[in-house]
């Protein structure tokens, strides 16, 4: 038995017992977009909802099922297919970061891919669910043979010696984090401008206010196109819900909500696809206009 039927049997495996996640696909054109789970988080629901208005919060979380202890979030890498080139958005958290993520390599193993089959990693920001798993068990980038690309100052935050000190004692650790993951790239990197075609038919959106320098990517092949967001809308419930309201999840809370909307327009004026990194059942989806705000609605619901 090789190493791949080895990972396919452990993978039915983990199905067999109902750990297998959510994978959704769509076609962008001639292309394939496909989400990959890396597990999910387990965070306190004050990350979120400690500067919001709490008895309006309580009608939102009871609607959607939530408590507002404790979410634990999936976490959806997007995976673009154009034939030519096998891009993924972000890494994932390595092993180091929650004992619920970290298994982007099993999910890509069930798709009959190996980490040395990405020929691209586009980086949405600098986040420890989306770039701790730079690294392999040798301290080496794990997608080998991928070019890494990320936006300028988003790398130029995160590379500022200053930022472990500026950004606050509770994301100090993330500071650091990131720079010892970027150290490992710092040759290699491709740095990219908001609007710049960053690979044939993958286009960055700034999104900044999550963190300084976010982006989103907007894919075009045909008349098709969808948003890779990122954290840029962070989740299925407040997000769309009240997208003008603060998140403790944002570095910048009121440039993220003017994002968020600038984001919405876009999306429900052209009807595109998204992926939400932290967005439910695969992370895939559409997005309808409500009374009050806006609705996820997952691929295939
Ligand atoms: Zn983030």
């Amino acid at each position: 038995m090789d190493r791949r039927s080895f990972l396919m049997r452990s993978g039915m495996a983990a199905g067999c017992l109902g750990l297998s996640p959510v994978i959704a696909q769509a076609q962008v054109g001639q292309a394939t977009l496909t989400t990959v789970s890396d597990g999910s988080l387990t965070l306190p629901g004050s990350f979120i909802f400690e500067p919001m208005p709490q008895d309006a919060l309580q009608p939102i979380l009871a609607k959607y099922g939530l408590s507002d202890a404790q979410l634990t979030p999936e976490c959806n890498l997007a995976l673009y297919r154009d034939g030519e080139r096998t891009v993924l958005f972000d890494v994932g958290s390595g092993p180091d970061f929650m004992p619920t993520a970290g298994m982007v390599t099993d999910s890509l193993d069930a798709l009959g891919l190996t980490p040395e089959d990405i020929t691209h990693v586009l980086f949405t920001h600098a986040h420890p669910d989306h770039i701790w798993g730079l690294l392999d068990d040798f301290d080496e980038p794990l997608f080998a043979d991928a070019t890494y690309m990320m936006g300028r100052a988003e790398w130029d935050y995160w590379w500022n010696p200053e930022t472990v000190d500026t950004i606050g004692e509770a994301r100090a650790a993330f500071a650091v984090g990131a720079k010892r993951r970027m150290e490992v790239i710092e040759d290699s990197v491709e740095l990219f401008d908001d609007g710049q075609e960053v690979l044939p038919g993958i286009a960055a959106v700034a999104t900044h206010g999550h963190t300084p320098g976010h982006m989103s990517f907007e894919l075009r092949n045909g008349s098709d196109a969808a948003l890779i967001l990122g954290d840029a809308i962070g989740n299925h419930h407040v997000a769309f819900h009240k997208p003008d309201w603060i998140s403790g999840s944002d570095q910048d809370g009121g440039m993220a909500a003017k994002t968020r909307a600038m984001l919405f327009d876009r999306i429900t004026s052209e009807r595109m696809q998204i992926v939400g990194f932290h967005l439910p059942q695969g992370g895939m989806g559409r997005v309808d206009r409500t009374s009050e705000g806006y609705v996820f609605v997952p691929e295939g619901a």
